[in-house]
């Protein structure tokens, strides 16, 4: 059996960039910059301003008593000139007058009502934000490798960058397969269960940033499974199906890959989701996860996040990973590694992990209540109380 990292790798290759699209940037937030670089095209701020609300003067004539002659306020086009003696109320974000070279705040003055303004003394420069104060002209930007977040959408917005080239989003189908599937929302007849999967993978490609489009679920019947996942590998940049990879006599994903294209691994060293499948069918990978639904999104967590990334030009699976000390010995397979879905609390020497529930690959409370995975090495028989693991960060810590 592969391990985690070897199937990781393999599903790696696999990944090609997205073409490049143009969104207006108020619409950015959460897209991937094309491009890593840019040169800024002005100073930010373009003007030397005020930094607060108060009176610009020239620090030589203080402290004085100096002769207010204007008043400047943000937006202002043409300034009075500051002489020497005098002062000019500014409020924040204006230009600074030409002579003035300091900001003295409204808070350090005391207006005496005949026109004068009483100022203590002020190093030069103070309270004034010169030309380039945040950004030269020229000078080189180099974006977050993540998705834009609200900060790098404002140092945009600075710039003047109104549009922006980013990552079109991976474009994934999701194919659940087995005659037992029903939509949510309509009423279960004998034997059958409600699909899951679609939904859940469905959120799970959105948020790692990837365009979901969901597939009419398919009967386990190997002629309908081999004519969706042939058709979907034609618009996809992915393919995501799940259920049918196992050794049943109703599973007919992994033979269907290896009709179509090429299998290129099944079953990896992992629990849950020993039996996933990989290949492609032509240049499209296609990853048969197994139906069982906390399976299927560990699984996803484990291979398709970092392969819808890889496919934007981000690296790794963006999650935190931190050290956690596993507070109850938990049951695991001695070969594989386990993924246990913990609950990740706060304690005085880091953070402690318990089991978030059922660890069984079809009990979804534990995995609705984990905010964490917690990964137990191959090798090992347990996860034993006292000991530290890896965890991955999937949610918030209460
Ligand atoms: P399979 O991989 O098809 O053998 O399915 C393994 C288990 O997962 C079976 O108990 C299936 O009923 C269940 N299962 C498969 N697909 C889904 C799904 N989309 N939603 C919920 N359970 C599923
Ligand atoms: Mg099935």
């Amino acid at each position: 059996m592969l391990s985690v990292e070897e199937a990781r790798h393999r599903i790696l290759a696999s990944a090609k960039l997205t073409g490049v699209e143009v969104v207006a940037l108020e619409h950015a937030a959460g897209r991937v910059p094309a491009a890593w670089e840019l040169t800024a095209a002005r100073d930010v701020p373009p003007f030397a301003n005020a930094a607060m609300d108060g009176f610009a003067v020239r620090a030589a004539d203080l402290p004085g008593d100096l002769r207010l002659v204007g008043e400047v306020v943000a937006g202002a086009g043409a300034l009075p000139v500051v002489g020497r003696g005098e002062a000019v109320r500014i409020m924040t974000g204006a230009p600074l007058p030409p002579g003035a070279d300091t900001v003295v705040p409204v808070e350090e003055a005391a207006e005496t009502g005949d026109g004068r303004v009483s100022l203590a003394a002020a190093e030069q420069g103070r309270h004034v934000r010169p030309a380039g104060h945040d950004t030269r002209a020229g000078d080189r930007l180099d974006l977050p490798r993540a998705p834009l977040g609200a900060g790098t959408v404002a140092l945009l917005a600075s710039l003047g960058v109104g549009e922006l080239a980013v990552r079109g989003r991976p474009v994934v189908a999701i194919l659940s397969t087995g005659d037992e599937l029903i939509a949510p929302g309509v009423p279960l007849g004998p034997g059958q269960i409600h699909d899951a999967n679609s939904a859940a993978l469905a959120a799970a490609v959105g948020e790692t940033g990837g365009e979901a489009r969901v597939l009419s679920r398919a009967a386990d019947d190997p002629t309908v499974i081999e004519a969706l996942l042939a058709d979907a590998s034609r618009w996809a940049d992915l393919v995501l199906a799940s259920g049918g990879v196992s050794m049943g006599r109703t599973d007919h994903v992994r033979t269907a890959i290896e009709r179509l294209g090429a299998l290129a691994f099944w079953k990896i060293a992992v629990q849950p989701g020993k039996p996933l499948a990989f290949g492609t069918i032509g240049d499209t990978p296609v990853i048969g996860l197994p139906g069982n639904p906390v399976s299927a999104l560990v699984t996803f967590e484990l291979f398709a996040r970092p392969l819808i990334r890889g496919m934007l030009g981000l690296a790794g699976d963006g999650r935190l990973h931190l050290p956690a000390r596993l507070e109850e010995t938990v049951a695991k397979d001695v070969a594989r590694r386990a993924y246990v879905r913990v609950v990740l609390t706060r304690s005085a020497v880091g953070l402690a992990a318990r089991s978030a529930g059922g660890q069984g690959s079809a009990q979804l409370r534990g995995l609705a209540a984990a905010n964490g995975l917690l990964a137990i090495p191959e090798g090992e028989p347990v996860g034993l109380a006292g000991e530290t693991y890896d965890a991955t960060l999937l949610g918030e810590i209460a």
